[in-house]
């Protein structure tokens, strides 16, 4: 068997997650516990959108505080981390068709530092971003996926970071919608059979619209998928709640234990 790092998509939800302590992000730190520890971390976050595909490079990547109206004590977190130049270069060089752009002055956004400061808290491992680029297809995002895969032969861990189901507009916790929870159902079945094309071609679902009134919470997904190897996918975290689903995805070898 291949000493190959898993690959993983977590529901990121609220970035009040980072904050407290809750069922989601105790699976995220058990997550962390139960891998290897990875050589580098690269996360595709939905809130990091581009013209053209960029991977940050900052050897101290500070934190953003992309949100707005939270409680103080959220835009206070600190996190200190490393980034890698050395590996953003070697992620550069994995596209031969592509340019892929060195970012020198980004930080890290909450899709990313606020699942990692949980899953990952010393800190201890260089943190890199790869953004989405809004001017592809859905299809080209799982390309891109695929040219990551060696990088799990290699000790690094990539995580994308969005939710399954993400329609804010329409959030009530005392409200629960029939449409959230089939297109929730029907990610996971077409995760588990591997039918990767209606995941590519999820703008055809009835729902589609309805669950990603935009795309950027979505397509990390499709570098998840792309960067899989054929393994079966274990979930966890799964709840859909309202118009969000927490769902978290990984492709393993290794059969992982949670809550
Ligand atoms: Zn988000």
């Amino acid at each position: 068997m291949v000493n190959r790092m898993p690959v993983v998509f977590i529901g990121h939800g609220s970035p009040e997650n980072a904050l407290v302590n809750n069922e989601f992000n105790a699976n995220w730190k058990l997550f962390g516990k139960q891998i290897p520890k990875p050589k580098a971390i690269l996360c595709i976050s939905a809130h990091w959108e581009t013209f053209n595909t960029k991977v940050n490079s900052k050897l101290k990547p500070e934190l953003i505080y992309d949100f707005y109206g939270f409680q103080k004590e959220l835009y206070q977190l600190k996190y200190p981390c490393n980034g890698s130049l050395e590996l953003a270069n070697e992620i550069k060089n994995l596209f031969k068709n592509k340019t892929i752009n060195l970012d020198l002055h980004r930080g890290l956004d909450h899709g990313c530092w606020a699942v990692l400061i949980k899953m990952f808290p010393k800190g201890d491992i260089p943190i890199l971003q790869l953004s989405l680029d809004t001017n592809i297809s859905f299809k080209n995002h799982f390309e891109i996926g695929k040219q990551l895969t060696k990088l799990r032969d290699a000790g690094i861990l990539i995580i994308g970071s969005g939710n399954i189901v993400h329609n804010l507009s329409l959030f009530n916790p005392d409200k629960s919608y029939k449409w959230a929870i089939d297109f929730d159902k029907y990610l996971k079945e077409n995760l588990m059979k591997l039918n990767f094309e209606n995941l590519i071609n999820i703008e055809r679902n009835i729902n589609f619209n309805l669950a990603h009134p935009s795309n950027e919470h979505y397509l990390p997904l499709l570098y998840i998928i792309g960067a899989s190897n054929n393994e079966t996918p274990q979930f966890f975290n799964e709840k859909v709640i309202s118009s969000l689903s927490m769902t978290c995805i990984i492709f393993s070898n290794t059969k992982l234990k949670f809550n």
